[in-house]
Parts: structure tokens; C-alpha cells; sequence
């Protein structure tokens, strides 16, 4: 049986899936240290989406194969600052089998769009084009220029996308002093009431090696000083640290908003407490409060009986912004001295103000679609391509607006199995996109 038995006929399906569903058909798996399937076809398909509206994208190559596509729409006042609005075109890979369809089929079953980028985040870049095709398509102007923005490689830290074009073609995003992309705009729901995550900051990143050096022995050796037991130990240390609570100006607004709409006193009740009530979201916003510090892989040993001179562990660290120094400082004395900690890449942290024009844009747009919707800040506990940009002075946000039933873990389904978004989310998302451009 093969997963397009499923489909729908096209008349019957929003543009907006259509093409989030042709997305996810592209298979632009990226594994992440230098493996990645192209997405140049992805690319190349959404740069005639654009052509079709009469835009000129240009289509970047980092490295072959290696595409992203940036597009400028004028705007109908000239003299606003630019607004980005980005995308990216990879996704992690996913395992068929433990998925309950092909994730690269773009199924579409019980009202929902199936598949590997479903979420993060073909179906931002779905209603992105079509937010464009509705403004263009009907004769009309977003109210300021756009740059329109579909990066490779995001999934990687993005070293051959955003990073790419920040360092060699900043002249793109000349004039821009503001972003929207992923992981942010989607919906919760606060004890009955729906709330939309506005997404006005990211937590700092450091990705560490651990490594223990002994000496090399045979395996029945009486031995103190083995590489393997020390880097287990330190593993494990990090992995069970208590890191302490602390509130930014961003979690602080969150959790005050989240204790107001529960009627709960925010004296009374503890971060953590607030947080787990947000439900699906518990998981992104728990990580908010605190340093993390995940051990994600570890090798050792070639030899059942020998032990190896050498042992490494890979360190998962999300400090909030600014707070990487700090954090390595106290990841090495919880190591100790005798475990070498080699920093593989670091990235800045960014928040911003929950407060300005794009902000009110955002919630008055929201209010509209969705009368009576709370909109909520919060920093995101992963990354974005909006930290490339940062570098370019320009303000990310996070907001691809989803309005999603309240038993859905949306949030739990980035990089997870069974990624899907309910059909009406995009549209909905797509009107109210459109609605933004035209408005902000
Ligand atoms: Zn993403």
C-alpha cells in the first residue's frame, strides 16, 4: 500500500497544505556534522511559487546542493524599515518505522497533514508562500517590504544557510530590522482558554565535548584509572545537575500572565508549578527557567576486553542569554579537572522586549481571528535561524500562528514521531499571516 492512497483530490485540500504537502514529499533530511540530503529541489520549488507571483528570488548555494532562496516584496511604504520573514527547507531525519505512516508521503488522514516538517516547519513555509499569493495574487502590498527568506541547514545551527548569507550576502537583508519565523505563534490552552505563545527570545547554546584520558589495559586488569568509569561519572553529574531557577524579563511576563489567567498568586505558587500548567508547552517553558545540561552521545571503547585510553561524551547545553561563560565555569569544576570539556560550537542567545508596534501588530491581529485569544511571551529553549540574523542588528520573533485543539502536543511533536498540524490550523494561519503583512 503505498501512503498516497490517502490523499484527498487537490480541489479539496486549502493551497496552503498543497503546498506544505509538496514540501514534505522533498526529502531534505539533515543529519547534522556535514550529512544532509540537497535542498536545492525544495528550493527550486518554491522560487517558481515566488516567480509565479512576479518576484525575482535568487537561489544561494553555500555549498552544492546546499540552497536557500531569498525573495524581496515591495511594500506600500517604502520608507518602513523591512520586515524578514523566514522559513527553513530542512528537516531531522525521521525512522519510518516508528512512524505510523511514510514521513515523506505528506499523508493527509483524520483531518491533519502527516509528516517529517509538518511542524518544524514546511507548514510556516506553506503559509508563507500562500499569505504571499493571497496579498500579490489579489493586487495588493504587504504594508512594508518583505524580505522573504528560506534557508538550508537550520537544522545544523545553520552554518550553511542563515549563517551563509548573514557573512557573504548581508546586502539581502539590507534595511530589515525585524523578523518573524518558527517556534512561536501556536496555541495553548490555560485552564479552558486559549493562549498564543509569542516567541521574544532564545536561550544560548554551547555544544561541549567531554573526554577522559587513562591509559590502555586489558580488560582484567585491576584498574583505577579507567577513561570509561571517569566520563560516566561526569555524565552522569551533569545530566543529574539541579541547574537553579532562574527568571528573565521574558519568563518573568510568562509566568505573572500564566498565574493570572489560572487566578493563582505567583507568590504562592513556584515557577516550575506555573509552568507544568501550560500543558503541552511545559516542556519548552520548563527548560526556560534554568541551564540545561543533556548528555546526548557518548563513545568509548572498541574491545570487550580492552579498556580504552580515551572516552567522549557530547554535552547538550542551553544556558539563557548570556549566561554561557558562567555555565561553562561551573560545568568544569562539576567535571573536575581531570576531564578535558572542548567547546564545539556556541551560539548567542537573543531576547527581546515584549512591547512595540510588531508586538501590538501581532496581538491585535490575533484578536481579530480569534476574538477574546490571550498572547503570551516566551523564550524558546531551542534555536532559530533568527540568531543569524541577530547579527545583522535585525529582531526576531517567533510567530508561525497556529490555533490548535487543545488535546494536541503540538509542542511535543518538534522532531518527534508523527508530526502532524490539523488542516484548519494552516489555513487559520495562513489568513491571519496574510492579515499581518498587510496590516503591519
Ligand atoms: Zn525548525
Amino acid at each position: 500500500m503505498t501512503a498516497h492512497e490517502h490523499d484527498q483530490p487537490d480541489e479539496l485540500l486549502d493551497a496552503t497544505a498543497i503546498i506544505a504537502r509538496d514540501l514534505i514529499r522533498f526529502d531534505t533530511t539533515n543529519w547534522g556534522e556535514g550529512r544532509a540530503n540537497s535542498e536545492t529541489e525544495a528550493a527550486e520549488y518554491m522560487a517558481a511559487h515566488l516567480r509565479a507571483l512576479e518576484l525575482q528570488p535568487e537561489l544561494i548555494d553555500s555549498e552544492p546542493g546546499r540552497t536557500s532562496v531569498v525573495a524581496r516584496v515591495e511594500g506600500a511604504d517604502r520608507s518602513k524599515p523591512a520586515l524578514v520573514v523566514h522559513g527553513h527547507l530542512d528537516v531531522v531525519p525521521a525512522d519510518p518505522a516508528e512512524w505510523t505512516v511514510d514521513p515523506f508521503a505528506g499523508v493527509i488522514r483524520d483531518g491533519m497533514l502527516w509528516g517529517r516538517g509538518a511542524v518544524d516547519m514546511k507548514n510556516m513555509d506553506a503559509m508563507i508562500i500562500t499569505a504571499l499569493q493571497e496579498i500579490i495574487g489579489s493586487g495588493r502590498r504587504p504594508a512594508r517590504d518583505l524580505v522573504i527568506a528560506f534557508f538550508a541547514d537550520e537544522e545544523a545551527g545553520g552554518v550553511l544557510g542563515s549563517g551563509h548569507l548573514v557573512k557573504h550576502r548581508p546586502e539581502l537583508f539590507a534595511g530589515a530590522t525585524e523578523a518573524i519565523s518558527e517556534v512561536g505563534g501556536y496555541s495553548i490552552t490555560l485552564d479552558g482558554q486559549r493562549a498564543y505563545l509569542l516567541q521574544t527570545g532564545e536561550k544560548s547554546l554551547v555544544w561541549a565535548k567531554l573526554i577522559a584520558r587513562g591509559r590502555a589495559a586489558h580488560g582484567s586488569r585491576l584498574v583505577e584509572d579507567n577513561a570509561v568509569t571517569r566520563l560516566a561519572e561526569a555524565v552522569a553529574k551533569l545530566g543529574r545537575q539541579q541547574w537553579p531557577i532562574r527568571l528573565t524579563a521574558t519568563t518573568d511576563r510568562l509566568l505573572h500572565e500564566v498565574a493570572r489567567l489560572l487566578g493563582a498568586d505567583p507568590q504562592e505558587v513556584g515557577p516550575d508549578e506555573l509552568a507544568i500548567a501550560t500543558g503541552t508547552a511545559a516542556g519548552f517553558i520548563r527548560a526556560t527557567l534554568r541551564t540545561t545540561t543533556n548528555p546526548t552521545v557518548l563513545s568509548a571503547g572498541y574491545k570487550h576486553n580492552v579498556i580504552p585510553e580515551r572516552a567522549e561524551a557530547l554535552i547538550d547545553i542551553r544556558t539563557l542569554p548570556d549566561g554561557e561563560d558562567e555555565a561553562l565555569a561551573q560545568i568544569r569544576e562539576i567535571v573536575g579537572d581531570d576531564i578535558e570539556v572542548q567547546v564545539l560550537h556556541r551560539d548567542i542567545g537573543l531576547e527581546t522586549p515584549f512591547e512595540g508596534p510588531l508586538v501590538d501588530a501581532v496581538t491585535s491581529t490575533l484578536q481579530r481571528h480569534d476574538p477574546g485569544a490571550q498572547v503570551l511571551p516566551y523564550l524558546l529553549s531551542g534555536g532559530t535561524d533568527n540568531k543569524a540574523l541577530a547579527t545583522l542588528g535585525i529582531k526576531g520573533y517567533g510567530f508561525a500562528p497556529l490555533k490548535l485543539p487543545p488535546e494536541l502536543d503540538f509542542p511535543g511533536m518538534f522532531h518527534g514521531v508523527d508530526e502532524r498540524v490539523p488542516l484548519d490550523a494552516l489555513t487559520f494561519g495562513r489568513q491571519v499571516l496574510t492579515d499581518l503583512l498587510l496590516s503591519y
